[in-house]
């Protein structure tokens, strides 16, 4: 299995990236990516790395790779922005691109319906990578919006999918939904139908875990959803290029 959304304490995760790596390893992973926060555009910045503390992420995971019985990929939870994205100056084998926050707005999560504003973004910021990796928790919104309202299928949703496609951007399916009761994966199932019938097939898997604990949480649980859909390979990427994971001998 493998899991390349997790977070440690060099951002807004409880345990060191040893410790991560290490309950990846125990719980019998084969592909583990960290992937801290990295994101000039939220207020938080007590919870992101800084730019002066890149050097000392990236070695930590360098020195760690080969240490336990896993592959361990150096990733980065990066903030998606129509603004511009601000990368870290290093090239990490991959990049989780999440927008949190939509710019001169940011009580996003304050609104009642935000899915309108927040696609419009995603659609924007997208046209802007150019570095491969999959785009993050595209409902993740729905955590903290009254009843957990998703976005609905239509014309903006299928913009932004096929923007996807065509720019071999991949989509994330984040198991967090199922830790925090929402009942099914982030983005919901028909999301990721639905960029599979418009031709995508660069689906990764991540836990967003903060904890080492939860590393891999439920992971097994999308394999089987991914299964009914007839997906055989997930991918992740190492050094800047896609990988292939078959799926279909996993339980
Ligand atoms: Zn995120
Ligand atoms: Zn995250």
């Amino acid at each position: 299995m493998i899991d390349i959304h997790n977070h440690t304490t060099f951002s807004d995760g409880r345990d060191s990236a040893d410790e991560v790596v290490r309950s990846a390893a125990i719980s019998g992973l084969q592909v583990i990516g960290i992937s801290d926060h990295f994101d000039p555009y939220v207020s938080r910045q007590d919870v992101c790395l800084q730019p002066n503390e890149i050097d000392a992420y990236v070695k930590e995971l360098e020195e760690l790779k080969g240490k336990y019985q896993i592959k361990l990929l150096s990733g980065l939870e990066i903030g998606l922005q129509s603004m511009g994205i601000v990368w870290p100056g290093v090239e990490f084998d991959y990049y989780i691109y999440s927008v949190h926050t939509v710019p001169g707005l940011p009580e996003l999560k304050d609104l009642e319906d935000p899915w309108e504003i927040y696609l419009d973004e995603v659609i924007m910021a997208v046209e802007l990578i150019d570095r491969p990796g999959f785009l993050g928790h595209l409902d993740f919104l729905r955590r903290h919006i009254p009843g957990a309202m998703p976005p609905s299928p239509g014309a903006q949703m299928d913009m932004l999918l096929r923007k996807l496609v065509e720019n071999d951007i991949g989509l994330e399916m984040n198991t967090s939904g199922w830790l925090y009761n929402l009942g099914d994966s982030t983005p919901q199932r028909w999301v990721i139908e639905r960029y599979i019938e418009l031709g995508g097939h660069l689906i990764t898997l991540g836990s967003d875990s903060h904890r080492a604990v939860n590393v891999g949480s439920y992971i097994s649980k999308a394999i089987g959803v991914l299964k009914e859909l007839a997906v055989k390979q997930v991918f992740y990427a190492e050094n800047g290029c896609y990988v292939p994971f078959n799926i279909q001998e996993m339980v």
